[in-house]
This record gives structure tokens, sequence and C-alpha cells, in this order.
């Protein structure tokens, strides 16, 4: 086999493994060989291997290997920073001794500026602090968001870090930390992509897009060009000629390609990952235009679940006629100042009978309502397209007028909750420590269906394989 042919097949494995890694978890994918490989490769064979050794070891080597899967599936480590890397810095070895020389100064100045941005970019992603929470930053994480009563509601404590959750914060099982606005845990940069990082995540995907582009657009070029001069034959575009014969055109193709095969395999390789990347990148942009996050997508694929079983109430959050007395808010559990420009108007629970929860329970005003529809509830963290995007481009952006408060600084003594050694326990009897519960509802925060509504999220967040469509892009990322 020639060393072409082996490249070639080379390159086919690596965008296969790449594209199983991706995408083999999409529902939208089911029944399809990507979906069989992906289970063939993270259950069937780990499954039969593990079976085999029980029968010959009584199970001592899988032990071992068991060990050896969960750090590669859930500790931190860098192995696919490292194959990323790689991937980039072999490929450009290959393409660029070959190709640099047949640039012209236009396009080294721009290729020189397209290689380094996605280095740079990675090495700003993983190395920029996601937005661990700790106590000494909580009061600024709690002042970045308003609980929507809806994803988020007050009073969750995470019982790792024992802090108060956050609204949009999650805590992240490989790094084993809280992070603010958490999108997800992202193998490729060893990292949680989250408040603190997520513009540079974004910008990684957008550089390395454009390099593929760019790099498998000049690739085409160069082979074409030395096909032409090779052969002759000026008839040769990479566009098929309508006249020229198949074999005739995939022959000049080829003879182009031999001509450096480090520019053509690379050319190749690009051409093919450049889809995933865009396809990714793409993805993204629809969670900001959506204002959501990797995260929020599977919890309101859980609330569209909920509805369709019909188990999902709401009713307002505060009363109707504005000279009732509006919710108290207890400053123990919610931020007293945010810098979002909008506050919650509703509040969604499940029931497990599917009937509504009872009128006098904490939170909201008047009827509960059922809800079969996602539409019929509000997303308070989609604010319009470049509003969402402005936020995670620009860190601490206020979107509050001046005047209205102040943000809360690290080590705010004063800050959003009072004494920050507020003990964690107090967190969990809110009603021992009163905060304002003036209204029948106020304060009496133990709401059993919302507690109900935290377990079961919970339980549901470690199902695996659930059916959500947004998000499983990311599962792999
Ligand atoms: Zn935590
Ligand atoms: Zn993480």
């Amino acid at each position: 086999m020639g060393l072409l042919a082996k490249l070639i097949i080379a390159i086919l494995v690596i965008c296969f493994l790449i594209l199983v890694a991706f995408f083999g978890r999409l529902p939208a994918l089911r029944n399809t060989p990507i979906a069989w490989l992906h289970r063939l490769i993270w259950v069937k064979i780990p499954g039969a291997v593990l079976a085999i050794d029980n029968r010959l070891t009584g199970g001592r080597l899988t032990s071992s290997v068991g060990r050896f899967f969960t750090f590669m599936l859930h500790d931190k480590h860098p192995t696919i920073l490292v194959f990323f890397l790689l991937l980039l810095t072999v490929g450009e070895v290959l393409y660029l001794p070959g190709a640099w020389p047949r640039l012209s100064t236009l396009n080294q100045v721009l290729g020189a500026i397209s290689i380094v941005l996605p280095y740079w970019f990675l090495y700003k992603a993983a190395y920029t602090d996601p937005g661990i929470i700790t106590p000494a930053n909580h009061a600024r994480h709690m002042s970045h968001y308003p609980y929507d009563f809806t994803l988020y509601h007050p009073g969750a404590v995470c019982r790792t870090c024992l802090l108060l959750k956050p609204a949009r914060s999650k805590h992240c099982s490989v790094c084993k930390r809280c992070v603010g606005r958490m999108d997800h845990h992202c193998v490729f940069i060893n990292n949680c992509v989250g408040y603190g990082n997520q513009h540079f995540f974004l910008l990684l995907l957008l550089t390395t897009a454009w390099l593929t582009t760019y790099g498998a657009a000049l690739g085409w070029t160069l082979v074409r060009d030395s096909a032409v001069a090779r052969t002759s034959n000026d008839a040769f575009r990479l566009w098929k000629p309508s006249r020229m014969p198949w074999e005739h055109y995939f022959l000049l193709l080829m003879v182009g390609i031999q001509d450096d095969v480090g520019v053509g395999s690379v050319t190749l390789l690009a051409t093919m990952t450049n889809p995933m990347v865009w396809a990714l990148l793409g993805y993204h942009v629809y969670l900001i235009w959506a204002g959501t996050t990797t995260n929020e997508s599977m919890k309101w694929s859980d609330w569209k679940i909920e509805m369709d079983e019909g188990c999902a109430f709401k009713r307002a959050l505060n009363p109707e006629n504005p000279s009732q007395q509006q919710r108290s808010r207890d400053f123990t559990l919610e931020p007293a100042w945010t810098r979002w420009p909008v506050e919650p108007l509703q509040i969604l629970v499940r029931t497990d009978d599917g009937h509504p929860p009872h009128r006098d329970s904490p939170y909201g005003y008047g009827e509960w309502e059922r809800v079969w529809s996602l539409r019929d509830v509000e997303n308070l963290y989609d604010i319009g397209f470049w509003d969402n995007l402005t936020d995670i481009m620009v860190k601490d952006y206020s979107f509050r007028a001046e005047g209205k408060g102040r943000p809360p600084r690290d080590d705010d003594d004063a800050g959003v909750f009072g004494d920050e050694e507020a003990d964690v326990e107090g967190y969990g009897h809110r009603d021992s420590r009163g905060g304002g519960g003036s209204s029948s509802s106020g304060g009496n925060g133990n709401d059993k269906d919302l507690r109900r509504a935290h377990k079961e999220r919970a339980r549901r967040s470690k199902k695996p394989n659930m059916p959500t469509v947004a998000g499983i892009v990311n599962a792999a990322t």
C-alpha cells in the first residue's frame, strides 16, 4: 500500500472517530451506524471484556482497567487536550514546509495569524478560571443572575462545596467544584466552560473553524496548481469540469495530492473535520440566540417531559394587584442586587401525582395553571441575541442603569448575604432565619413541591442517555 493510501485511511479513521465521539449520542442518529458504533465502543466492548475477565481471572484484570476507564471518563486529565494539540501541530508540521514557499506574502501573514490564534485561545480557554465559586467570590457570583424560579430556585446548596448555588451555576463532577454559569465540562480544553472562560471557548471554536476552512482552501489551490503543472492540463479545476470524465478528474486530483503528500493529506483532513467544527460553533451560537447553556438546555428538555406528562404548573410570583404587598424576598437565600435587567415573574414547579400544588404553597400568588408547552414559560436568561452575546463576551457587564444599588465585590463583608459566616446549615432551615418571611408564603421556604422538583432533577441528571436533543453534542466535548 502506498504512503498516500495509508495516509488517507488514517485521515478517514481520525475523522470517523471524532464524528462518533461528537455525534454518537444524538437522538437524530439513533438508528444509524454512528450510534451503533458509539454503543459498541463505549458499552459493548467494555462489557464483553468485563465478562471474559470475570470468567478468567475473577475480575482482577478489569478492576484495574475499570479504574483506568473511570479515570479517562470522569477525572480531570489532559489526554484529549494533548490529542487536540498534536492534531493541530502535526498537521501544521506536515503542511507548512511544502505550502509556505508557494504562498503569497498576504497569505503568509494571514496564515501566520490563523495558525497562532487557535493556540492562544486554547491556552486561554484551558487556563482561565472558568468561574469557580469560592466563599470569597460567592456574593459576586450571586449578583450575576437572579433566580428564575424555573430552572433555578433559591435555597439549593451544593453538598460538596457547601455553598448556596448561585443561579445558573453547576457543580462540575470532573473538576469537583461549583462553576458560575456552567455550560459544560470540555475534555478538549480539560476545563469547565463557564462564566469566566466561555468567550475564550467560543473564540477557540471560531478560530479553529476559520483555520480549517482557510487551510483547506489554500491547500486545494496548491493541489490544483500542482496537478496542472505536473500534467500540463489547463482544463483541470477543483470543481469538476462538466466535460471531464470522473476517472480523469480523480486521476488528476491524485497527481496533485501526491505532488506533496503532506499538503495533500492535511488538506483532506482539514476539509473533513471542518464541518464538525462549524457545526459545534453553530450549536453554541444557537445556544446564545436561545439565551441558554448546554446544562440549561438539558434542564429545559426535562421540563418538556414534565409538561408532556401534565406534571408542570406555574403561577405568578407577584400578586396581580400592585397595591397588594409584593413578594418578600429572603436575602439570606436570594441576592439583593443583580446586574441582570429582568426579574422573574413566574414560578414553575412539578408535582409527582399530576395534581396542582397546594394553593398556599410558598412563593407565588393565585391559582396554579398547568403548563403544556415550553412556549408558555418565559426564559429569564434570554434578553435578545446581542445582549446574550454581550453577557458572554464582556465579563461583569452591567445591564442595569447606574444607581440601582451597587455590585458586591469579592470578600464583601456587607455583601448580599450579610454575614458570609452564615453557617450552611442555616440555609437548610430558612424559616428559622426569619429573613423577612412576612407573607404567608415568603419565609417558609421549604416547599415540598420545590424540594421534590430539586430531588427529581437531581435523579434525572444522573440518568444516562437522556433523550435530550440539545446538549448532547457537547457530551463528548
Ligand atoms: Zn459544588
Ligand atoms: Zn469541569
